[in-house]
């Protein structure tokens, strides 16, 4: 009598699909991998090896004061083969995990070609399997499998190009300065940003001078006008801003009692409020200017961003409609969803989120239920995000700290209300709470879990993960 061994398919060997694979092989289920490179490339990738960077080498700043680095020992603790290859072939780089990149890949190429429980095929995936799977094609997933995916959830909830606005911390907003309004005084939906006309002019002069992000080739920025970047708007003329997304009308400040000379509206993006994004202000500018000209806003002087405006192609599903917290298709029970198509941002996040796919998948497979991590954790955060953001509007999310809840105020940290505290002691805190709660729950499912190494505090700004060159 033959034992029929489990399995599952994993489709796409990028960041999040091999750390399916892995995670599922590792659980004792036989894993069918597909992945198309090199017999059929993508614009982006240059190689036929797993787990490719496209760009950076950087997975994010390390230690207890930054979410990837809550995220990465997250990872660490239950064994990530991503993790691995990353420590195994890192670089000197400051507060960032960087990584030699092709040794990196190789590492990670090897450890799923030479894994017993895993089948490599090397094709194109074009319809959607039978059986329990996880679809990790990322950010240029081959056309004929993202028209199965437009049928099998909807034309609506399948983006093939991310037009993304910055996202800001609730809590570095000056609502001295910004108030809550909405137009013609019909909600109280927004934050308003007022600005006179010597503050819209320097914002305007400032906007004209930064720098954009230079366009790869094959990402041919066909601007539409539903989502034109506010420095494509702003190139129109001076007082094109104004009668477009920083336009006054209705918006009564209550300081003044009048309209401003401009505004810049920020709206809600998550169920708590704290995370705002910057409404009509999907732009390609490089980083650094961007966040000097976010700062230039009155309000936002402050402003921490918690993702960055991106303009370019990217495949990404509309997380809040199509998948749970366990990041199974809620229409299509059995399938799960990883990485920049399941609605994350980011190497370190595709990555994490392979792994949970991969695990649940192959638990599934297994006969077991499907898990989610903590919401204290970085990755339950992250997963309860993509679960719960607002579905209007959907942008893909990278990870950051208001993901995970707050510090309670009847926390002993705040002396009982006589203290008040910055970010450099909050984070360690709300560190140790999520790696302790991530590492129990992990243990209770009963998974092999190591402690990562003590985390380093690392000084200074944060450190941001390069954009794309
Ligand atoms: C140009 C560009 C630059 C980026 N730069 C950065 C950066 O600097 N830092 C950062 O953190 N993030 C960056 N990202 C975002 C993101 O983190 C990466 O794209 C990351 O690789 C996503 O991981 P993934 O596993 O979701 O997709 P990928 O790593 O792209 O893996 C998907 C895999 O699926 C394969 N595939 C696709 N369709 C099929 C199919 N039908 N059948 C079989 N195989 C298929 C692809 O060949 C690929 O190997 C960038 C994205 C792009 C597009």
């Amino acid at each position: 009598m033959t034992t029929l061994i489990p399995f599952i398919t994993v489709i796409g060997a990028g960041l999040a699909g091999s750390e399916a694979a892995l995670a599922a092989a590792r659980l004792g289920v036989h894993v069918h991998l597909y992945e198309m490179r090199p017999v059929k490339m993508t614009p982006a990738h240059r190689s036929g090896n797993f787990a490719e960077l496209v760009c950076s080498n950087s997975l994010g700043g390390q230690g207890e004061l930054q979410a990837k680095g809550l995220l990465q020992s997250e990872m660490r603790s239950v064994g990530s083969a991503v993790m691995q290859a990353a420590d195994a072939s890192r670089l000197p780089a400051g507060g960032a995990l960087a990584v030699e990149r092709e040794g990196f890949s190789e590492r990670m190429t090897g450890a799923v070609r030479s894994h017993p429980n895993i089948t490599v095929h090397g094709e194109e995936v074009t319809g959607l399997p039978e059986g329990y799977t996880v679809i990790a094609t990322g950010p240029l997933t081959a056309e004929a499998l993202a028209a199965e995916l437009t049928k099998l959830t909807g034309e609506d909830q399948l983006a093939f190009y991310d037009a993304a606005a910055p996202v800001i911390a609730f809590e570095s907003i000056d609502m001295e300065v910004a108030f809550r309004a909405g137009r013609y005084e019909q909600s109280a939906d927004y934050i308003n940003c007022p600005m006179t006309r010597e503050q819209y002019e320097a914002f305007y002069a400032a906007l004209e001078t930064a720098r954009s992000h230079t366009p790869h080739d094959w990402e041919k920025l066909e601007f539409f006008e539903g989502c034109m970047p506010i420095e494509e708007i702003a190139r129109r003329g001076k007082e094109t801003p104004r009668f477009g997304p920083m336009k006054p009308r209705g918006l009564t400040d209550p300081r003044t009692g009048r309209w401003p000379y401009a505004a810049v509206q920020l709206r809600q993006e998550d169920q708590e409020g704290r995370m705002w994004s910057l409404v009509g202000f999907q732009t390609g500018l490089k980083w650094g200017d961007q966040k000097a000209v976010v700062q230039l806003i009155p309000g936002l002087e402050n402003a921490e961003i918690l993702r960055y405006g991106v303009m370019h192609r990217n495949t990404y599903l509309n997380a809040p409609r199509v998948l749970d917290a366990a990041l199974e298709l809620r229409d299509r029970p059995g399938t799960f969803v990883a990485g920049v198509l399941a609605g994350t941002e980011g190497y370190l996040e595709s990555a994490a989120t392979g792994w949970l796919a991969g695990t649940n998948a192959a638990r599934a497979a297994l006969g077991l239920g499907k898990l989610v991590p903590p919401q204290e954790s970085m990755l339950g955060g992250l997963t309860r995000y993509l679960e719960s953001a607002n579905p209007k509007n959907f942008q893909p999310m990278n990870v950051n700290w208001a993901l995970v809840p707050e510090i309670p105020a009847t926390d002993p940290i705040y002396a009982g209300g006589r203290k008040k505290l910055g970010k450099r002691e909050k984070r360690p805190v709300m560190y140790r709470r999520g790696l302790g709660a991530f590492v129990d729950w992990a243990q209770d499912a009963g998974m092999d879990v190591t402690l990562p190494p003590e985390p380093v505090t690392v000084l200074g700004e944060e450190t941001l993960v390069a954009a794309p060159a």
